[in-house]
């Protein structure tokens, strides 16, 4: 596992101040060697080492980190955003700008789930989107194809447009196209019909069914499980028609999903959907972030951030985690003294580098200068009790709230709403028994 590899790597790193190319050539060995074990393709591979280093190299390393740790999340903030974590959120929609039908053509071997993501794609578009859906099969060579698509149509309540297997690709296509426009349909779906391998008449085919609808969407769908063969299979269909998306399929297999990369490298075209089911509500949202943890086999990479901690103040956090399991109080010298530990380890927003970049999107989402604030003003009201006032803060009744209130330079109300707040954090203390912030953040995870 990679976590395990590069936290080995991480721990010869300790004590150097900055990324350099020395102490990262062993860890994007370690990098590169699990991108190939998760079936990313060598020229991929290539590409994304060398955009690693270039970010990396240079870049400082906040205090409590290693330069190994810092390297783990310049690897996840890359990954993720080659594969289109940086794009806005319109690069993963479909296009419906068009005088409607909106076409959308479905291209892919044999087998990728072609016939199947239409029907999720229909059933999407229907109760997400309120569309009323076309489907209609230009795959005339499997007799049971057409049928196929039929019943998963028929399964989600969307309208199917009858084909005949004696009849043209093309001539098939541009009635349903007629069809649709009569009958005021907002989507046409044309599924197609693949090859076991890549082939040039299938090719061709397909060029001429775009060539002849000229659809709004063309989308790729590749089986997550090829691995290393995903990029000749994207490169052909890339060179034959404009893609404008791709659906990864079978992502609840136990591929590493490297094939999102390889097809990323290839097609530039930003992976729109994930297939992960054979049900047809197996479709979801590709998430850039949580693919990028995937391949990297890095999901633990809070275990690296704990062993940053541990370096910070093991004796502190020990003794809060025993004091708690051992059914003790959580106090505001506890909570002092958490306080104090999380400026140590750069504060906030330091704590907030660490965190994997799913975290760290849903903590920017939030105004971490108004938090860091709100937390050093709660530290302050702490300041002005006594240690007996934190130990026991029920004894805080009105006049010791005015005196805190005054030594804080405060309303009484903030104190009154930081003790209610306190309370809270208490009783969920109380529920996590022990572990204290990182637990808290890792019960998050789930
Ligand atoms: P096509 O030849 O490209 O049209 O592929 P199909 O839609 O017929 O799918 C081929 C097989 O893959 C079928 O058995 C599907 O049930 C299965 N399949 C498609 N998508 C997924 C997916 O996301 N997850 C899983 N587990 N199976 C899938
Ligand atoms: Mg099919």
């Amino acid at each position: 596992n990679l976590t395990q590899r590069l936290a080995k790597v991480v721990k010869t790193m300790r004590g150097e101040a900055r990324l350099t190319e020395s102490n990262t050539a062993e860890m994007l060995r370690e990098v590169r060697l699990a991108l190939l074990e998760a079936d990313v393709a060598l020229p991929a591979v290539r590409e994304f080492i060398a955009k690693v280093k270039e970010k990396a190299l240079g870049e400082e390393v906040i205090s409590s980190l290693t330069p190994g740790q810092a390297l783990v999340g310049v690897v996840q903030r890359e990954l993720a955003a080659i594969m289109g974590a940086d794009l806005g959120p319109e690069a993963y929609e479909l296009n419906f700008a068009t005088q409607p039908p909106a076409i959308i053509l479905m291209a892919g071997l044999q087998g990728a789930g072609k016939t199947t993501t239409v029907g999720k794609l229909a059933k999407y578009l229907k109760e997400e989107k309120r569309k009323k859906v076309l489907t209609v099969s230009a795959d005339v060579y499997r007799p049971a194809a057409i049928g196929q698509l039929e019943t998963v149509t028929k399964q989600v309540g969307a309208d199917f447009f009858p084909s005949s297997a004696n009849d043209k690709p093309v001539d098939i296509a541009l009635a349903a196209v007629d069809y649709a426009k009569k009958h005021y349909h907002d989507v046409l779906i044309i599924d197609t019909a693949g090859r076991l391998g890549i082939d040039e008449a299938m090719m061709q085919e397909i060029a001429a069914l775009h060539a002849a609808v000229k659809p709004i969407e063309t989308l790729f769908v590749v089986d997550a499980m090829l691995g290393q063969d995903a990029i000749n299979t994207a490169k052909a269909f890339n060179d034959a028609l404009p893609l404008t998306g791709v659906v990864l399929t079978k992502l609840d297999g136990d591929s590493r999903g490297g094939a999102a990369l390889s097809v990323r490298h290839i097609t530039g075209k930003p992976v729109k959907f994930a297939g992960v089911a054979e049900k047809l509500d197996g479709l979801e949202a590709f998430d850039p972030n949580r693919m990028a943890n995937r391949i990297l086999g890095m999901g633990d990479i809070l275990a690296l951030v704990e062993e940053a901690r541990k370096g910070v103040d093991v004796a502190a956090a020990k003794d809060l985690a025993d004091k708690i399991k051992g059914g003790g109080k959580f106090d505001l010298n506890d909570f002092k003294a958490q306080i104090s530990q999380m400026k140590k380890m750069g504060g906030l927003s330091g704590l907030l580098d660490k965190l994997p970049a799913q975290f760290q999107q849903a903590a920017g989402s939030a105004d971490m200068g108004q938090a860091e604030k709100q937390v050093r003003r709660m530290e302050g009201i702490i300041n002005a009790m006594t240690p007996q006032e934190r130990a026991k803060p029920e004894l805080i009744k009105a006049s010791r709230k005015r005196r805190i209130a005054t030594g804080a330079g405060v309303q009484v109300q903030e104190v009154n709403r930081m003790l209610s707040q306190f309370e809270q954090m208490q009783s969920m203390m109380k529920k996590l028994k022990g572990g204290g912030m990182m637990k808290m953040m890792r019960s998050m995870k789930g």
